[in-house]
């Protein structure tokens, strides 16, 4: 049943799949009473409970009091608060993540603008375009994924905390693992157990993912932060120094490229045991032609621009057709895997 939001008359469709990519509150989940399993929060001071997402305009916070040091997400950090601000774009709009206040009531646009002039530390112009809550330090996964014919992806099947920047990209690895076993099913020729593949595949890489950003969360909320960390005083200097050196070890924050493209389907009724797969380490990527894993990049002829890259030379669809047309060398410039496997192991990356 559908209804436009607008008002106008409601609809009933018919379909032979549903995938309810509907969000962290999804409807299609709750009515199928799908429970989320997991972490629902984490009790930091930084990223942990109820937050504020905060979009704003500051004409001048950047030309005064940024673009000697121009960068596009500065941490505050100090006793009284902890904010993230995020440029947007250099002149003058940002986001802000701040804590909320614990009374769980929505806050003014007053409010927000003392919390973000409080951050800054400096008097400036700041206008509100708007502001939204969100809880940071979950990690949720849905108990299925699959139920009969309808399918869960995105934020529906799972809920981050942002640290690593995982939400986004763990959902479009879902809906490109789930549009092709649709189109297999919707057009004849994907076998009964297929949709059920994807939760197989897809569920444990949602605990990974959802764990690795929690796991950042967690290191975020042990920063040694003291009183003396804004003070113009020697001890002020190494309480600054000591949060340096702690937000330095956190470099997966922003680099974890590991998990972004190391997921593998490795045991997957699917996919076809050949050779021994990578370890799996959130902060490095080891490419590698087991199947079950992302195809690794490589250049199979003299060119080196657009064009030239194995992925762009994949066909449509799976890529057996695809190995007929290339003359693949004997082996990967980075490791010694053969062709055919590098092919194989494509087949989740179409
Ligand atoms: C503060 C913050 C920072 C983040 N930073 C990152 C990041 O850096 N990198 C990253 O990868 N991810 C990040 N994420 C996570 C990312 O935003 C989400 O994972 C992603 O938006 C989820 O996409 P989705 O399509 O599954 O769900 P949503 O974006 O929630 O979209 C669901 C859609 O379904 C619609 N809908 C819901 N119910 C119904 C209904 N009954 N009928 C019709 N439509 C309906 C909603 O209106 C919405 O448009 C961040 C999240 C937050 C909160």
């Amino acid at each position: 049943m559908a209804e436009p939001t607008n008002g106008g008359a409601r609809q009933t469709w018919r379909a032979e799949y549903l995938a309810g990519c509907d969000g962290g509150r999804s409807f299609v989940r709750r009515s199928l009473a799908l429970r989320y399993n997991g972490f629902a929060s984490l009790d930091s001071p930084h990223y942990g409970g109820r937050q504020n997402a905060t979009y704003f305009r500051a004409p001048t916070l950047f030309r005064d009091h940024l673009a000697q040091r121009p960068g596009w997400n500065y941490w505050v950090v100090n006793p009284k608060g902890r904010c993230t601000i995020i440029s947007l774009n250099d002149p003058d709009e940002f986001l802000a993540f701040s804590k909320a206040s614990d009374d769980g009531a929505p806050p003014t646009d007053e409010e927000m603008v003392r919390v973000i002039l409080r951050s800054v530390g400096a008097d400036i112009p700041i206008s509100i375009i708007g502001h939204w809550p969100w809880t940071a330090g979950v990690a949720l996964v849905a108990e299925r994924f699959v139920t009969n014919r309808v399918a869960l992806a995105g934020d529906a099947a799972h809920l981050f905390t942002p640290t690593g920047g995982f939400g986004m990209n763990t959902g479009m690895d879902d809906a490109s693992n789930l549009a092709w076993k649709l189109a297999a099913l919707v057009q004849g020729w994907g076998g009964a157990g297929l949709l059920q593949s994807y939760e197989i595949e897809r569920k444990p890489i949602a605990h990974r993912n959802t764990t690795a950003a929690r796991e950042l969360n967690k290191q975020l909320a042990n920063m040694p932060l003291t009183d003396a960390i804004d003070q113009d005083s020697p001890a002020g200097e190494t309480a600054r120094r000591e949060v340096g050196a702690h937000l330095a070890t956190m470099s997966e924050e922003y680099a974890s490229i590991g998990v972004q493209l190391g997921a593998r389907y490795d045991g997957s009724p699917i996919v076809t045991e050949d050779g021994t797969p990578p370890p799996d380490e959130l902060e490095r990527y080891t490419p590698s032609g087991a199947p079950g894993g992302r195809a690794p990049h490589y250049w199979p002829g003299a060119g080196r621009g657009s064009g030239d890259s194995l992925f762009d030379r994949f066909g449509k669809g799976f890529t057996h057709g695809t190995q007929k047309r290339l003359a693949l060398p004997r082996k990967l410039d980075h490791e010694p895997a053969r062709p055919r496997r590098c092919v194989r192991a494509c087949w989740r990356a179409r």
